[in-house]
């Protein structure tokens, strides 16, 4: 017997959106020297949702001064002052949390439920954590009367927009730092409600800027002269180019990129909540995730018992509208990572693998990819080396502990990783031998502001998040002014 659900949808109305948005810098919206436009668009509906300033060299310069400026004064305040701004922010994060989540989910594609409950109060949870931090900065961990780096630039991928912005900018600022970021460029909006916030909170004018553009104004920003640090999250072809391009010069510099997670399933694992760890680890947010668990590793043993729990749960899961509060997995952002998955996911059945696909009906317009499952995979596919960045499952087998940790280690990347297991020893052996940053036992992707996330290899280096995540915005002893 199935259940119909009858569409529940979340009301857009509760946010309005600018049809032509500037540029954040100073503290005040203003025209971006270039006069130049992009378009971003709902992937849900391919609907042109507003128009955003692409910001020149020359804007990202005028961003820098602002920043510059802002730094004499705001790197002066007491601890307990900046605090008093940032938990002002957490403050009204909370109490327009709705609004937040209905703007992401609009120029994202990711569910309402995920962007409601997941993503927005944990943007708030992170300028929490970080207000309380900004008073006891001597207790980081980076030794006597530490002080801010000056200047940082930051961008970030369009995942998950606010989120990346929240594990940036909050413990830059508690530390001292003034901030110019750059959001992805199809998912600016709610950067730009963030900075409407900042407004709102009364923060000092040029301690935040915002500044819209692609590939080009990212690069401005981490080529500027004058910051001292750079603060980037995303692909690690992207990251390669940051750390030569800064290479050489002061700055400091923090990687977090991409992932090809190993999730491992022992045999004594309890299976029902496996399969729901799974579910979380590789479908959440259509498995745009750099920690995603994308690849599972299984026991041979269960290898069969857990595919047949798996498969039918997976039927379970509802693509579409991504205002629906029913709905599960949402839109690709866009037509250009849709290509992506499809030409990965092409490379499985060309190499060998056996495809699964959710039966699930995809809307006509808009950019969608059913639940996919690969199994028969082998080591040098390329679904079990590549980042997919979709919701895209690849599976292998494994016959001992040994073969697992050598499998999962298998890999450029080394973000994350999940061990499913009855035993505690086992979980504790096994960890201690992965080279991941993150590890969970028998749950996937949770995060918590107090708790460090980052990358080994080609994943990246630095932490963001805990104590370890204001380490990279200070420093002992001196302040660059
Ligand atoms: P991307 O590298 O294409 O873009 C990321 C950001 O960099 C965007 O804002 C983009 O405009 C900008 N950019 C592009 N070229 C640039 C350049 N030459 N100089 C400066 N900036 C430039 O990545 P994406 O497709 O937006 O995001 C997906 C990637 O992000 C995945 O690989 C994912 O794993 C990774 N990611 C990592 C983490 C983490 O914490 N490790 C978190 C989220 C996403």
């Amino acid at each position: 017997m199935t259940f119909e659900y009858a569409p529940a949808p979340e009301s857009r109305s509760i946010v309005s959106i600018n049809p032509k948005n500037k540029l954040f810098i100073g503290g005040e919206f203003i025209d971006a020297k270039s006069g130049e436009y992009f378009q971003t668009t709902n992937p849900a509906t391919e609907e042109v949702l507003a128009e955003i300033s692409l910001a020149s060299a020359k804007d990202v310069d005028a961003a820098v001064v602002a920043a510059r400026k802002a730094f004499k004064s705001w790197s002066k305040l007491s601890g307990s002052q900046r605090a008093k701004y940032i938990y002002r922010i957490a403050r009204i994060i909370q109490e327009r949390s709705r609004e937040l989540a209905v703007l992401e989910t609009l120029d994202n594609g990711k569910p309402i439920r995920e962007s409601r409950d997941v993503d927005v109060p944990l943007v708030a949870a992170h300028f929490f954590h970080y207000a309380g931090w900004a008073d006891k900065l001597e207790y980081a961990g980076v030794g006597p009367n530490p002080r801010p780096l000056g200047v940082v630039g930051q961008v970030i991928p369009w995942n998950f927009p606010l989120l990346m912005l929240a594990w940036k900018i909050a413990p830059a600022l508690a530390a001292g730092n003034t901030v110019v970021l750059k959001p992805a460029e199809t998912t600016s909006l709610s950067a730009l409600l963030f900075a409407e916030i900042c407004q709102q909170a009364q923060l000092p004018a040029g301690v935040v800027n915002i500044v819209t553009g692609a590939g080009e104004t990212g690069k401005a920003l981490v080529n500027h002269p004058d910051i001292n640090k750079v603060a980037f999250t995303g692909s690690t072809e992207v990251g390669r180019q940051i750390a030569k391009a800064v290479a050489g010069t002061n700055k400091k510099l923090t990687l977090e990129l991409g992932g090809k997670a190993a999730n491992i399933v022992f045999e004594d694992a309890p299976l029902d909540q496996t399969v729901e760890g799974i579910v979380d680890g590789i479908f959440f947010n259509q498995g745009h995730v750099c920690c995603a668990g994308s690849r599972l590793l299984v026991q041979e043993s269960i290898h069969d018992d857990l595919m047949s729990l798996l498969y039918p749960r997976l039927e379970l899961l509802r693509v579409g509208d991504p205002m629906d509060k029913n709905t599960d997995v949402g839109a690709i952002n866009s037509a250009e990572q849709l290509k992506k998955i499809h030409e990965l996911a092409n490379s499985g059945d060309e190499q060998g693998a056996v495809r699964w696909t959710s039966s699930c009906p995809l809307p006509g317009t808009g950019f969608w990819f059913a639940p996919t499952v690969f199994t028969n995979v082998s080591q040098s596919h390329r679904i079990a080396t590549e980042e997919i960045f979709g919701p895209v499952l690849s599976v292998l087998t494994f016959r001992t502990p040994d073969e697992a940790i050598d499998k999962a280690n298998n890999t450029p990347y080394g973000l994350s990783a999940g061990i499913w297991s009855d035993k505690g020893s086992r979980i504790l052996e096994v960890a201690a031998k992965l080279r991941a940053g993150v590890i969970w036992a028998n749950t996937f992707n949770k995060f918590d502001p107090t708790s460090p996330f980052g990358g080994y290899k080609e994943s990246g280096y630095g932490r963001e998040g805990g104590r370890q995540g204001l380490e990279a915005y200070l420093e002992a002893g001196v302040a660059h002014e």
